[in-house]
Parts: C-alpha cells; sequence; structure tokens
C-alpha cells in the first residue's frame, strides 16, 4: 500500500473539497441531532437506521479523503520500459518524459497520470488508474447518503409521529424547519449530479473508455471485449465483489506486468 499522502496545491480545489466536506458535515450532524436520535429516544424508530445512517456517512467520507489523498497514477520519473512494451509507451510533451498511452498530462496538476479519467476539482486530485476505484466508491456511498437523507427529511414531516421532546426554545428547535429544508436542497442536487456522474463512469468502465477519451472521440480504449465482472475487477483490483465496496483498503492491479505499471 502506498502511504505517500498526495496534495494538490491547488486553492480553487481546496475551496470545492472545503464544500463537500461542508454538506457532509452539515448531515452528518442536523440528521441525527433533528431526526434519528430523538426518535429512537422515544421509540418510534430502530437503533438500525441510526447506525445505519453512521455507517453510510463513515463510508463516505473515508471514500472522499481516500479519493482525495491517494496517488492517482503518477509516473516515476525515470521510468524503465521493457523492450517488448517500446510501442506502446510515447514522449509527454509538456514534461518530457515516457509515458504509457493512455496517460495523460494533468495541466492541474503538472504531471501525467497513468490511464487519466479527469481532474475532479471537487476531490482536488486527479481520477486515474490508481485512485478511480476510490471514486466509484465515493459516487456510490454520497448517492447512498443523499438518498437516505431524502428519505428521513420526507418522513420526518409526512410519516414520523411528533416529537414530544423537541425543544423550541434551542437553536436546532427554533430553526428546525430551516435546517431541514437546507438539508433536503443539499441531498437533491448532491444525489441528482452524483447519479448521472456514477451512471456516466460505470458506461465509461464497461465500454473501456476514459471520460478524457470520450470527450476526444478518441478509439483508444477500445479493445478486448470484456464481461462488466472483469472491467470492474479490472479498476477495483480484485474479483471479490465484496471488497468493491470497502474503500479501507489498499490497491493492487490484476496485472502487473502490463504497460503501465513500471
Ligand atoms: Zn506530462
Ligand atoms: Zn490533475
Amino acid at each position: 500500500m502506498k502511504l505517500r499522502m498526495h496534495f494538490v496545491v491547488d486553492p480553487m480545489g481546496w475551496f470545492c473539497l472545503g464544500m463537500v466536506l461542508f454538506i457532509w458535515l452539515y448531515n452528518t450532524i442536523f440528521i441525527p441531532k433533528l431526526v434519528l436520535l430523538p426518535h429512537y429516544a422515544e421509540g418510534h424508530i430502530p437503533s438500525a437506521l441510526v447506525v445505519c445512517y453512521y455507517l453510510a456517512s463513515l463510508l463516505c467520507v473515508s471514500a472522499l479523503i481516500r479519493a482525495s489523498t491517494a496517488d492517482p497514477g503518477r509516473l516515476a520519473p525515470d521510468p524503465t520500459i521493457p523492450l517488448a512494451e517500446r510501442e506502446q509507451w510515447e514522449l509527454c510533451n509538456k514534461c518530457n518524459m515516457m509515458r504509457p498511452k493512455r496517460s495523460h498530462h494533468c495541466s492541474r496538476c503538472g504531471y501525467c497520470v497513468r490511464r487519466m479519467d479527469h481532474h475532479c476539482p471537487w476531490i482536488n486530485n486527479c481520477v486515474g488508474e490508481d485512485n478511480h476505484w476510490l471514486f466509484l466508491q465515493l459516487c456510490f456511498y454520497t448517492q447512498v447518503l443523499s438518498l437516505y437523507t431524502l428519505v428521513l427529511d420526507f418522513c420526518q414531516y409526512y410519516y414520523f409521529q411528533p416529537l414530544a421532546s423537541m425543544d423550541p426554545v434551542v437553536f436546532t428547535g427554533r430553526h428546525e424547519l430551516a435546517l431541514l429544508r437546507v438539508s433536503c436542497f443539499m441531498a437533491l442536487v448532491m444525489f441528482g449530479g452524483m447519479s448521472s456522474l456514477f451512471y456516466s463512469q460505470i458506461t465509461g468502465i464497461l465500454s473501456d473508455m476514459t471520460t478524457i477519451e470520450k470527450m476526444s472521440h478518441s478509439t483508444d480504449g477500445i479493445g478486448a471485449h470484456r464481461t462488466w465482472q472483469q472491467s470492474l475487477a479490472e479498476v477495483f483490483g480484485t474479483r471479490w465483489k465484496l471488497l468493491w465496496f470497502l474503500p479501507f483498503r489498499s490497491r493492487r492491479p490484476l496485472h502487473p506486468g502490463s504497460a503501465s505499471h513500471v
């Protein structure tokens, strides 16, 4: 596991990442405080609902932090190119270094990234071969958390019994409606945005095309026909499907001998 942390120096990226962390923190504080914990204390809901919310929240922020601080697949400064794979390498005219085909030079980060998908300002990092799996987990868990939040916001008004313990004098009691409306708005935006992003990411992986290749109408990515399990196993670095959902692990490429792993 590469323990080297990655921090891209980009104030715009820090701002975007800060906004995403704020949305996560807002909902992780207010949804349990306004909805889950009071209803659990009054016996309206089982403890499993509270545990599941905190679990979804933990998985979401873990995927965010790992996707943001993981090495996306930066090329070594002096790579050794196996003779048999020479034709699959090319020169980057921006950093003057040899790189495997399908790598791209990121102008925000200032270096070449293997099988770069795109640069994402919301995680302030490139999405490349080594952290694409974490980015997919982030899209997935953000959808889960925002959908869960939306359902709870809805239930608070139309389904759950009124709370006897809500104190109308404290801040959260006085501004309950406004706080929940903000939460609802954030969850709607996140769910809508992440669903479309996740869909385009999955279709890209299944057709073996990165976002950059799709945008430039390149046919580089269209290779051997693979099943969806093979395509996803390649991205996640394992055939164990349960591990596809875990951000607390390291990824090893399934085919370490290929041109992209030198
Ligand atoms: Zn370069
Ligand atoms: Zn980048």
